[in-house]
């Protein structure tokens, strides 16, 4: 598996560096104005909110209130719902997802107009809120990217998939930070937005990309058939910032005593969140896996217990 992984991250050095060299040298460097361009590209601004601007952000709107309702509701079904939506609506129909490109904008704190652009800031309001608030919720159901991985490990025979070795997980994890930290100082000196074709798969929404790219995403795509939500874990630059977000988050997942010794949860989670009792804030996507279990009276042990002691007190005691 080590070597697998060996492979894979050779293959990305491979194929991305000389890539993103040639095409650095062969580009002037980027005006101010092409980057508010690449950003507002995103939302494909209007003139003015007209009335198909207005129909965009009621069906945004909805799509986010689907995606907490189905969190808050701990639905199973509507949780499905929400990623195969955002499959279909945030990534084919819109191409609206957070990207690097967006920390790029936020170094140099240049924003598209609001007026302008309000369905791209309902989005990075919702994403910074909610993170606050609950934690990775965004990538837990609202990245299309996310929710097609998701969707894949649902689909997929489970013994198709390799789970890696826990000390090479741990470590692996912080792949994503080195990465976040290698882009933006990449971007610093610079000023190349269009690395972000190379660093995250978002642009497959568009399907168009080069041959390069394609051949980067099939590579990304084969390895998440057998180590699930790969990217997601261990490369994702968007994932990397808003696990950092997460440590301010208010609303955490409660433990119980019990989980200092139950390992169910941990078993559940497919994102290696659950260490022991705790749960890495920064990891977790709020994906309600163990917190349905949390609240399972016939499968977790705190309620098994509870239910054990107050069977005792109603058996009559012998004459
Ligand atoms: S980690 Fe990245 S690709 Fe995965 S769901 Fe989050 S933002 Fe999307
Ligand atoms: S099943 Fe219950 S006791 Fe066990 S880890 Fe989960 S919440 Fe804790
Ligand atoms: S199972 Fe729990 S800890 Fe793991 S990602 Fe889902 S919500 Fe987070």
């Amino acid at each position: 598996m080590r070597s697998a992984l060996v492979v894979v991250a050779a293959l990305f050095c491979f194929f991305t560096v000389p890539d993103v060299i040639a095409q650095d040298s062969a580009s002037p460097a980027l005006s101010l104005s092409d980057l508010d361009a690449l950003i507002a590209q995103d939302e494909a601004p209007q003139p003015t909110l007209d009335q198909s601007g207005i129909v965009d952000l009621t069906i945004l709107v909805a799509f986010l209130s689907l995606a907490v309702l189905s969190f808050l509701m701990k639905s199973t079904t509507l949780k499905y719902v929400t990623m195969v939506s955002a499959v279909v609506y945030m990534g084919f129909m819109k191409g609206n997802l957070v990207s690097v490109v967006h920390l790029f904008a936020l170094m140099e704190w240049s924003f598209p107009l609001f007026q302008y652009n309000i369905a791209w800031y309902v989005l990075m309001g919702f994403t910074v809120v909610s993170t606050v608030l609950w934690g990775r919720l965004y990538c837990g159901r609202i990245c299309a990217f996310g929710s097609l991985t998701q969707l894949m490990d649902r689909i997929l025979p489970s013994r198709w998939r390799v789970e890696l070795p826990p000390w090479i997980d741990r470590r692996a994890i912080y792949v994503k930070y080195v990465l976040l930290v290698a882009v933006l100082a990449y971007f610093l000196v610079t000023k190349d937005t269009l690395v972000y074709r190379y660093v995250e798969p978002f642009w497959m929404f568009t399907l168009s990309g080069s041959t390069v790219m394609w051949s980067l995403l099939a590579a990304l795509l084969l390895t998440t058939v057998f180590i699930r939500n790969f990217y997601c874990r261990y490369l994702c630059i968007v994932g990397a910032g808003l696990g950092l977000l997460s440590n301010l988050t208010v609303f955490g997942i409660k433990r119980w005593q019990q989980c200092n010794t139950c390992k169910l949860c941990d078993k559940e989670c497919e994102w290696g969140a659950i260490q022991g009792p705790k749960i890495s804030v920064s990891e977790c996507v709020r994906c309600d896996d163990c917190e349905i279990l949390y609240n399972d009276k016939a499968r977790c042990p705190h309620w098994l217990m509870i239910g054990k002691k107050e069977a005792k007190r109603e058996i009559p005691k012998a004459p």
